[in-house]
């Protein structure tokens, strides 16, 4: 395989990209009256070599997204997650289920009660109970994963009642916007689901994590109440598949 970059460049990029991340992720979340500490980031590492990921992780990322079950499961044996948690962050099939329960913290993108059943049903087994994030579809685009906004709370009442699966919080992508403004509806609109949620106090419900924020707007998506961002190519660089 042609290798675009030596592993020292590739090194010396993603520790020049963490800082710049870190720095907008400060500003932003002063903007929204909150700090550095408020926000999580998440490096999304799909199509990224183990080699990177681990580098990554020594330059203090504590949390990846993976977004398929198989990459995941072939990644994992070479990768240091001794003090790094993982969540999947893909659309996940229910069939799918069983081979990854119990070896990520988090499924991001949860949207329906079939998902949710077995998930919970396979959690069950292993005697575990698997945090969640109900992924939300803001720009009720068709071809987009997520539940449809106005189903959210329906979908919550329904997997409140299983015994082995909780809820964390929501996460989202919005549409692509041609300007700013846009863009931020989007965010605000799921911050208010999200604080309107929260106030509710729902038991067997935390609504503690709002996932929202790629390379492209995580610094909006943090202005506008994000606590969790997740990005990739701003920090591995573009992917290649
Ligand atoms: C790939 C991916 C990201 C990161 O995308 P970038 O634009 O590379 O930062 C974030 N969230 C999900 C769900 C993804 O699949």
């Amino acid at each position: 395989m042609m290798e675009r970059f030596s592993v020292e460049e590739g090194f010396s990029n993603i520790e020049h990209n963490l800082s710049v991340i870190r720095e907008n992720i400060k500003i932003a979340a002063e903007k929204s009256g909150r700090t550095a500490e408020d926000i999580k980031l998440m490096a999304v590492t799909k199509t990224v070599e183990p080699v990177f990921i681990n580098h990554a992780i020594e330059c203090g990322i504590d949390l990846i997204g993976e977004n398929k079950v198989q990459e995941f499961l072939s990644k994992e044996e070479f990768l240091n997650l001794d003090n790094c948690k993982v969540h999947l962050i893909g659309h996940l099939q229910t069939n799918k289920v069983k081979q990854i329960v119990g070896k990520v913290e988090m499924f991001q993108s949860v949207d329906s009660i079939r998902l949710a059943r077995e998930i919970s049903k396979q959690s069950e087994k292993l005697g575990i109970c698997t945090d969640c994030l109900i992924e939300v579809n803001i720009g009720e685009e068709e071809s987009k994963t997520g539940i449809a906004y106005d189903e959210v709370m329906r979908l919550i009442e329904e997997i409140i009642s299983l015994p082995s699966i909780k809820i964390q919080g929501l996460m989202s992508i919005p549409p692509i916007c041609e300007n700013v403004s846009d863009l931020c509806k989007y965010f605000e609109k799921m911050n208010r689901l999200f604080i309107d949620i929260k106030a509710k106090n729902i038991d067997n419900i935390n609504m503690s994590v709002l996932s929202m924020g790629m390379s492209g707007d995580y610094k909006e998506a943090v202005a506008c109440g994000a606590n969790l961002v997740r990005i990739g190519s701003s920090i591995f660089g573009p992917r290649m598949y």
